[in-house]
């Protein structure tokens, strides 16, 4: 069975919080409690206070954390998330829906108190239609649950494997606007849900579709899909799921250029050829990850699916890859990044050695794909002490792709670096017309940049955010939608 994982130990036996919150009245406890399970117990308040975010893998190796709830409410049914979140609008007190806990950018962190939400025992399969390919779950559902139960007893996959996937569930996934390793022929969540039900501030339960496709009005449903917990709970998702592919086919090519590798990518998804992996590495994260020498990039391909269908798109693909001067590698490649993908053991033993490591992810199109590699990179190496700034291209569509960076500095003050070095790489990236973000979304981490990337659009989000929670209790700090309490 699945749980969240902690991602780095905390030091010392007291944690401070940066910030102080008010602590929640007994009286509230016992009306929190009267309609769901509800803890005030510390080791549980200081559990639920953190995700992923890296940096504040900084602050619990230092006894830090950025705040504590007052307590922790774990639904087992819609009803019981109406009732919690009915008292928390009477009493205007914070409510952060979370599960996982896996997000990165301090998302599912409760920054300003209040009551954590934890939505991981609503996690039942609801129901299966075999016939349309239409999966119901609840939202705390893990993803090796998830995946496991849908294909031995309904042959069937919804494709979403993020590389976060033993860690994370499916409203994590939604309410992030996550993407999975497999998306070039799955999609993404938001192509691969149909419906939702979502509970809102008012305590009213609301449900969206499913429907394969509609013409009624705007598609409201999408508005909670990257909404990060600030517009309403999710509770239930319905979702698309494929037939379990009958065959699977894996290629590894390598060019003497990241230009080279990115044309010919380019080429295959423009010419209507959609394997579900389609990954380019530069030079660098080559030698580290794949063993190039020569300072070549590796491009590794996984199609599954019907074998006509997977046997036309490899012929895609080597007639772009040859066109663009590709060189055949080892299928071994992609089998060794299948074993090793989703071991994220290094990052907590790079920061307990004192680096500030992080990865932005963001979208470019693919005019601008090669400028947006060459100015990120610049602007990273030009922060001090960065050490490291490479980049692979993990996400294609027609028209662009996701350009995934990581980088490492060495640093004495890692807050103050951690914050320079996301001022250069994300300004860089959006005067250069890329995406704020292409899957890990906004949380605390990038709320600073929200009002530059999303311009005047931001007053649209604000006047949605106004109305449907107006009395701002649905995760505050995040989507810079109110307060911005980090940095
Ligand atoms: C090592 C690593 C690798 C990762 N790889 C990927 C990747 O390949 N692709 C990707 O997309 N992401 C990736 N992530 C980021 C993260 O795993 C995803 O964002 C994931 O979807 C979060 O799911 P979760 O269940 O952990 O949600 P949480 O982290 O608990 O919450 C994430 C956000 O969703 C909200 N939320 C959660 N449940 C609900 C609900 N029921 N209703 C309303 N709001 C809710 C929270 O308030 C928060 O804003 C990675 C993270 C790590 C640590």
């Amino acid at each position: 069975m699945s749980t969240p994982r902690d991602p780095i130990e905390f030091a010392g036996s007291t944690i401070e919080p940066r910030r102080r919150v008010a602590e929640l009245a007994p009286g509230l406890l016992t009306e929190l409690a009267a309609g769901c399970p509800t803890t005030a117990d510390p080791v549980q308040t200081l559990t639920h206070s953190r995700d992923w975010w890296p940096l504040a893998m900084h602050w619990a190796i230092d006894g830090r954390t950025w705040s504590i709830p007052g307590a922790v409410c774990t639904p087992r049914t819609t009803q019981e998330v109406t009732h919690v979140v009915g008292v928390c609008a009477r009493h205007r007190v914070p409510i952060t829906p979370m599960a996982g806990r896996s997000s990165v950018t301090g998302a599912a962190a409760p920054a300003a108190g209040g009551v954590a939400l934890d939505m991981t025992s609503m996690n039942r399969l609801v129901e299966v239609d075999e016939t349309s390919g239409v999966v119901c779950v609840e939202p705390g559902m893990f993803g090796p649950e998830f995946e496991e139960v849908l294909q031995r007893k309904h042959g069937l996959t919804v494709g979403h494997f993020p590389q976060s996937f033993d860690i994370s569930t499916v409203g994590g996934w939604v309410a992030s606007r996550g993407a999975g390793q497999f998306s070039t022929r799955y999609g993404k969540i938001e192509d691969i849900v149909v419906g939702l039900e979502v509970v809102l501030a008012d305590a009213r339960t609301v449900q969206f579709g499913p429907h394969a496709a509609a013409s009624q009005g705007p598609e409201l449903m999408q508005l909670f899909i990257g909404s990060e917990g600030t517009l309403g709970v999710i509770t239930k998702v319905w979702l698309r799921a494929h037939p379990l592919p009958e065959t699977r086919r894996m290629a590894g090519y390598s060019f003497d250029s990241l230009g080279a590798g990115i044309a010919a990518m380019r080429d295959v998804v423009r010419h209507g050829a959609t394997p579900a992996v389609l990954r380019l590495y530069d030079d660098i994260e080559s030698a580290r990850s794949h063993g190039a020498t020569d300072s070549r990039c590796t491009l590794l391909v996984l199609d599954e699916g019907t074998p006509e269908i997977v046997d036309a798109t490899f012929a895609v693909i080597e007639r772009f890859v040859m066109h663009h001067d590709g060189r055949t590698e080892s299928p071994s490649l992609v089998e060794r990044w299948l074993e090793h993908r989703n071991d994220v053991s290094a990052l907590a033993a790079l920061t307990q050695k004192g680096f500030v490591v992080d990865t932005m992810e963001v979208t470019s199109s693919w005019s601008q794909a090669n400028a947006v590699v060459e100015a990120v990179k610049r602007a990273a190496r030009a922060v001090d002490g960065v050490r490291n700034a490479s980049v692979h291209l993990s996400h294609s569509y027609l028209d662009g792709a996701c350009l995934y960076f990581t980088f490492a500095a060495k640093a004495d003050d890692p807050e103050n670096t951690y914050v320079a070095m996301w001022d250069a790489v994300q300004h860089s990236a959006l005067d250069h017309g890329a995406s704020l973000s292409h899957h890990h979304g906004v949380g605390m981490s990038r709320a600073r940049f929200m009002e530059r990337a999303l311009g005047e659009t931001m007053h649209v989000l604000r006047a949605i955010k106004r109305t449907l929670d107006p009395q701002g209790i649905f995760n505050p700090g995040k989507l810079a939608l109110d307060e911005q309490f980090w940095p």
